[in-house]
């Protein structure tokens, strides 16, 4: 039988997912789109084209829908029980997803950064269904967020959603920031890793994760 550590609307959700249910008035709208427009005219474009002049409205529009991470997803988690029988099954079995592929804001500059995750863990207390992994990367990517914070915050839900033996979270992505300005590096791969539980003490489980994620370069 699958255990629901929660769901979406009765009960709350766990605080390790910081989800916040956004909620913006019409009046703030409005308010926003007239400060992007000004911003925009300052800077050289002209609204007054029957191509831009929805441009401030929209763009307050793609701002949000691009961070609706801080929303929740009302499916995103169905934890299923597992029966840890010991052993090296459970001590050394992964789990391994990816690539699963992200899109995400860059806090300090507000521009994107997009690349993959791979996601792997060592079940014990519970299973999750793979298609959850996905769902829970793009729920921290879809933020204004920094790219170490993402996996970060991935290895900690899992591993209070999970009850692991393990967890590990390798990130690599492109930083428009980077690539578009400052040091325009455009050729550059930002790579992250997070490692818990067996993945932090067991340096063979890290590299059969790599192995497995098809990674080892
Ligand atoms: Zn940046
Ligand atoms: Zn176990």
């Amino acid at each position: 039988m699958a255990v629901e550590l929660w769901t979406d609307e009765d009960s709350p959700e766990p605080a390790v997912l910081g989800i916040q249910h956004r909620q913006i008035t019409a009046e703030q709208l409005r308010r926003f789109e007239g400060y992007a427009a000004e911003i925009f005219t300052a800077f050289g474009m002209d609204l007054n084209t029957p191509g831009t002049a929805n441009t401030p409205r929209r763009f307050i529009k793609g701002l949000f829908d691009v961070t609706n991470g801080y929303d929740g997803d009302p499916k995103l988690v169905r934890v299923f029980p597992t029966e840890c029988r010991g052993g090296p099954d459970c001590r050394l079995s992964q789990v391994i997803e990816g690539p699963i592929s992200f899109f995400a804001m860059c806090e300090h500059h507000v521009m994107p950064f997009y690349g993959q995750a791979y996601v792997g863990y060592i079940a014990h207390e519970h299973i999750v269904g793979i298609s959850k992994l996905t769902r829970l990367v793009r729920l921290f990517a879809r933020r204004f967020t920094l790219q170490e914070r993402i996996g970060r915050q991935i290895a900690e839900a899992l591993e209070s959603m999970l009850e692991p033996h393990g967890v590990a979270v390798y990130l690599e992505a492109q930083h428009l920031c980077m690539q578009m300005r400052g040091v325009n590096e455009a050729a550059s791969l930002t790579r992250t890793t997070h490692w818990r539980g067996n993945y932090d003490s067991n340096p063979s489980l890290r590299s059969e994760f790599f192995t497995a994620c098809g990674l080892e370069r």
